[in-house]
């Protein structure tokens, strides 16, 4: 069968086969090649003008063949992306349960804030006096920020998570080496249970990492990380909630224990979306902590970004806090630009320019139209509702910390599964055939077969309700010996099982025309 290509339909692979349609498309579910292999390079959407005869400056380094891009119609163009907008999966569109990630829904108030001309035209090199009201906003931003979290000052410009974790951690490393410790004090702690990128961004800037072990009952102990205290430890890198979904119950006596020893306490604040206007990091001893503002304080976000990861800052580490940072000059806010222009001793610079600005309206915009009794009510709510999925499932599903309360995200494991033939994996795609984006799988890895799933606090009860049951029913399904359900899961997903090995170890990168259709036949 060939589809409206002329190449032999991959509908078959999509879901059953019961009722084959001519062009591989199911009503609406449309299937769509790849724009190079239904694009045709003799043909262009726009007509160009032949260029006059010129003479070419390139020196022999022009192109000599054809450029071979795509030629498409305009409806033509539209419809490809259209189409591929259609097969992704994203909050627009139904739940999405990823754990560690605060995917959660975000009001369009903050999208229209965003487009204001003034704040999403400004030019980061446009002079100061021109954006005052973009600098405004910055500081307002800072001061919520600093507020939430009881600390001394905030970084705006890293751009991410990641970025902000570099960033605190540069910060650090800068204190230590204003002490004249930075050769001796070289040793971070990381608990198992971390996310990736912390033990990474500790090593990138040269530090050590030493593992913090992890215990069956989801906590890092105060005892554990004495027994690593020495004066070669720099800092903790302690992530609170952490990412078994436990608020970290002896962190003020880690936090007591890290300053005792001369070291630092950096915190993961990607999960501070359960605790916002509940607790304040500074109030347990954090002196630096990233904020995820695109998980916590709205900004759509997953397929790469963009992000923003602000640092709030103790007074300990404040005079280290990199350029640019707005502050006040005469009664009239301002931008510190150099190093040499601040008043304190800055480690340097994380970015070109001042950080993303679009991530900053969508942030104050959300915490205005929330204000403080709702984005404390928006942490409260969003751990209820991790806990109603916790207790509407633990009859079914193991829990690896013992049957007890959670943050804003619900940890099990795969002990539930055991002699079922059934895998994290086979139970995540079966949630695809569901419409459901699947949990986060794997992690943490210290949890074997970890689901992790967090709902966030935009979910109401009755798609809850239908989540949840759609988990039992699968459950129920595995438990009951309809293996096939899972093993052969998704089908009805445009794409099926990809090879993840495969496509991690051999990842194909270029599209190769395929040979001509009478070469293939010889
Ligand atoms: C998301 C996340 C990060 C990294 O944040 P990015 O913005 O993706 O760089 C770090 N730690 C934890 C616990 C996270 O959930």
């Amino acid at each position: 069968m060939l589809n409206r290509q002329g190449r032999p339909s991959t509908a078959g692979e999509a879901g059953t086969t019961e009722h084959p349609t001519f062009t591989g498309n199911k009503a609406l579910a449309q299937i769509e090649p790849l724009i190079f292999e239904f694009g045709r390079t003799d043909t262009t959407g726009v007509d160009l003008d032949e260029p006059e005869a010129f003479t070419p400056r390139l020196g022999g380094m022009e192109r000599k063949d054809a450029i071979g891009l795509p030629g498409l119609s305009e409806p033509e163009t539209m419809r490809h992306y259209v189409r591929l907008s259609q097969m992704n999966y994203g909050i627009d569109t139904g739940l999405f349960p990823l754990g560690s990630c605060t995917m959660k829904h975000n009001a369009r108030l903050n999208e229209r804030m965003a487009r204001l001309p003034g704040f999403s035209d400004v030019h980061p090199l446009q002079p100061v006096s021109t954006v005052k009201g973009a600098l405004e906003l910055m500081n307002e931003l800072a001061r919520y920020l600093v507020t939430l979290t009881n600390m001394t000052t905030v970084a705006l410009s890293p751009k991410a998570g990641a970025h902000g974790e570099l960033c605190g951690m540069m910060a650090i490393k800068a204190a230590i080496e204003a002490r004249g410790e930075g050769k001796t004090r070289n040793v971070v702690l990381v608990p198992d249970s971390a996310h990736g990128t912390n033990p990474a961004t500790a090593a990138l800037i040269g530090f050590v990492v030493k593992p913090v072990p992890a215990r069956d009952d989801g906590w890092v102990h105060v005892d554990d990380v004495k027994k690593l205290l020495g004066p070669d430890v720099a800092a903790i890198m302690l992530t609170n909630p952490n990412t078994c979904g436990l608020f970290e119950n002896q962190v003020s006596e880690i936090a007591k224990a890290i300053h005792d020893a001369g070291a630092y306490f950096y915190c993961d604040g990607a999960n501070f979306n359960a605790i916002v206007g509940k607790a304040k990091p500074g109030d347990l001893g954090v002196d630096a902590m990233h904020i995820n503002l695109h998980k916590t304080f709205s900004t759509p976000h997953g397929g790469g970004g963009p992000g923003s990861g602000p640092v709030v800052l103790s007074a300990r580490l404040a005079p280290y806090a990199p350029v640019p940072f707005v502050t006040v000059k005469d009664g009239e806010l301002t931008l510190v630009e150099h190093e040499e222009d601040a008043a304190e001793t800055p480690f340097g610079r994380m970015t070109a320019f001042h950080g993303q600005m679009g991530m900053y309206v969508r942030a104050l915009s959300y915490m205005l139209s929330h204000g403080s009794d709702g984005m404390k009510q928006a942490s409260e709510d969003a751990v209820l509702n991790a806990n109603y999925i916790r207790a509407s499932l633990s009859d079914l599903f193991s829990q690896p910390f013992g049957d007890k309360p959670c943050m804003h995200e619900v940890l099990f494991d795969d002990t539930w599964l055991k002699d079922t033939g059934v895998t994290t994996l086979d139970f995540a795609k079966a949630m695809i055939d569901e419409g459901y984006h699947p949990m986060t799988m794997y992690f943490p890895l210290v949890v074997h077969g970890a689901m992790l799933i967090e709902p966030t606090e935009s979910e109401s009860k009755v798609s809850l309700d239908l989540f949840i049951a759609t988990l039992r029913d699968l459950a129920f399904a595995a438990k009951n010996g309809d293996t096939a359900r899972f093993t052969g899961a998704p089908y009805h997903a445009p794409c099926r099982r990809l090879d993840e090995t495969r496509a991690a170890r051999n990842p194909v990168l270029k599209w190769t025309p395929p040979a001509p259709i009478a070469e293939a036949a010889e």
